[in-house]
């Protein structure tokens, strides 16, 4: 922590800009008259103090850092700290994401199992919460549309369903959005994430459809993730598309990332302490469950590759 202590502001980074770190912090009263109108928050353009480079502190979007040397008029500042993470999400990279939402749709892409559960195990591998968001439920009927949320009930998780067409859905995600405090918006393209980011903060009108996105990608290859105020203090981040995230796991701790399966082993323990969960004698682990086969290929796929932990 610095001397100044007292004349630090706590704030949280919200993007990289070239060289720079734009923090957001809540205003100070005495300073009211700087901040834009309807506005709680502000914007600073930040520079980082060198010890903290000499310390090692690689500060990324989503880290808590106190701010000093404030200039309210430019809105400027200087970083002096940054507080240790709750925990770091490495594709997109952001730290302290409280939950990532999981947006499939459920035609035009249509669900698919395999897909939806690496997103899922992404999420679980770096111990942040995950929900499932599925989108484009004015394409199909109430009757599948149940299907599919009893699917994921027994894989362990709670879906959202939405409609940007007919806002069907929306209330529900607004309110679930407005409990984490830093939400990261994951999924393969076409399913309607930037659709839903635009209806959350209208503001922001990004590029739907294919080609125009494309061009902004072309544009952007490089470019950091930024995070959105959608009210209530709470953050939401734009990822960049990538539609088979890759499983990263080691052979011992895969199983700890399907909640139906966590949840046999809270009830009853395997004969074996190391068990894998194959065939050996002793498994508490339902083979009948939907995700067993997934869980089953992925992990012969490991041991086959003997690949390296790369958990941390
Ligand atoms: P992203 O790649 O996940 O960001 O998806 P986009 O937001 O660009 O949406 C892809 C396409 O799906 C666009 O043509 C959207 O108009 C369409 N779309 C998005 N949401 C919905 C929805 O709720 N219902 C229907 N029918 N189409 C949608
Ligand atoms: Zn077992």
């Amino acid at each position: 922590m610095t001397k100044n202590k007292s004349k630090c502001i706590r704030g949280i980074v919200v993007a990289i800009k070239a060289n720079f770190l734009i923090v957001e912090i809540t205003f100070q009263d005495s300073k009211k008259h700087y901040i834009d109108q309807n506005s709680e928050k502000i914007r600073l353009l930040c520079t980082k103090r060198s010890k903290l480079d000499y310390q090692g502190f690689f500060i990324d979007v989503g880290d808590i850092v106190f701010v000093e040397s404030i200039d309210y008029e430019n809105k400027r500042a200087v970083i002096s700290y940054v507080e240790p993470r709750q925990s770091f999400l490495k594709r997109p990279s952001v730290a302290n994401v409280t939950l990532i939402a999981v947006c499939v749709s459920v035609e035009d892409p249509l669900f698919n199992s395999e897909q939806t559960s690496r997103f899922l195990i992404t999420a679980e591998s770096a111990n942040i919460q995950p929900i499932i968001i599925l989108t484009k439920i004015d394409l199909i009927s109430k009757n599948s549309l149940n299907l599919y949320v009893n699917k994921l009930k027994l894989w362990g998780y709670d879906s959202f369903a939405v409609s940007i067409k007919n806002l069907q859905g929306f209330d529900l995600i607004i309110e679930r959005l407005s409990q984490s405090r830093l939400t990261v918006l994951a999924g393969p393209s076409g399913v309607g994430k930037t659709s839903l980011i635009n209806k959350l903060i209208p503001s922001l009108s990004l590029p739907t459809s294919s080609v125009s996105k494309k061009l902004r990608r072309g544009i952007h290859t490089t470019r950091h993730v930024e995070l959105f105020s959608i009210g209530n203090g709470s953050l939401l981040a734009d990822t960049p598309g990538f539609n088979r995230p890759e499983i990263v796991s080691n052979t011992s701790s895969f199983a700890t990332f399907f909640p139906e399966f966590r949840a046999q082993l809270i009830h009853s323990k395997c004969k074996f302490r190391n068990c894998l969960h194959r065939d050996e004698p002793g498994c508490v682990i339902n083979k009948d469950l939907e995700r067993y086969s997934f869980y089953r290929e992925n992990l012969e796929e490991m041991i086959n590759s003997h690949l390296p932990y790369q958990g941390d």
